[in-house]
């Protein structure tokens, strides 16, 4: 089941993700769920946040991307990227593996419309998780991969890309990023005004 991408401006994509204790098939679900909702909007990741679920777990797939090369080693051995795509992520533990940094341009299914050229984020990153059965597994990966899930362990910490932003890039999005926010408040008021209306109209019925 496709589920709704939240934009900038929706309180859930600040807040910080809930440690997930077990993985339940309601967890199972929302998984399965993140990844068809990533597919169809072509997007290379999808943190709980933005479908407004803040728990600690993240949805991955690059195997469309073929211009951006990464590099990953699964326990140790080198390993081909599409084999471990689509790729979940819960209560993952991200560190960087040296002082390399990498810059490079990010987008973000919340923000339509609005890119950044210019991201530092480190090279590489080694990588602790549960995936999808529960089970614990440990990589290392480069390049376009470790951007993401950089980018996605971001969203678990109610962290955006636009935080990391160059000052001037930030600047020169500024009323772009207003108007998305003023948007997606508008949306909101209209969801609760409507809720409480239907809900006035079922007092009325019983
Ligand atoms: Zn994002």
């Amino acid at each position: 089941m496709r589920l709704n991408v939240v934009n900038y401006g929706h309180p859930a994509l600040r807040q910080r993700g809930a440690r997930i204790e077990a993985v339940t098939p309601e967890i199972q679900s929302l998984a399965a769920n993140m990844i068809e909702t990533m597919h169809a909007a072509h997007g290379i990741g999808l943190a709980g946040q933005q479908v407004a679920k803040p728990l600690q777990i993240f949805v991955l797939d690059l195997r469309e991307v073929s211009d951006r090369p990464s590099t990953l080693e699964w326990e140790g051995e080198p390993a081909n990227i599409a084999d471990r795509m689509p790729m979940v992520l819960i209560n993952p533990e991200v560190t960087p593996l040296d002082g390399i940094t990498d810059t490079g341009p990010e987008g973000c299914l919340s923000f339509p419309e609005i890119f950044a050229e210019k991201i530092t984020r480190p090279a590489s990153v080694r990588v602790t998780a549960w995936n999808e059965r529960g089970e614990i597994i440990r990589f290392a990966c480069g390049g376009l991969l470790a951007r993401a899930v950089q980018h996605e362990h971001d969203h678990l910490r109610g962290i955006l890309f636009i935080d990391r932003m160059t000052s001037a890039e930030r600047r020169r999005w500024q009323p772009e990023l207003d108007a998305l926010q003023d948007a997606t408040r508008t949306e909101l008021q209209k969801g609760q005004i409507m809720q409480r209306e239907s809900l006035g109209d079922w007092k009325r019925i019983v």
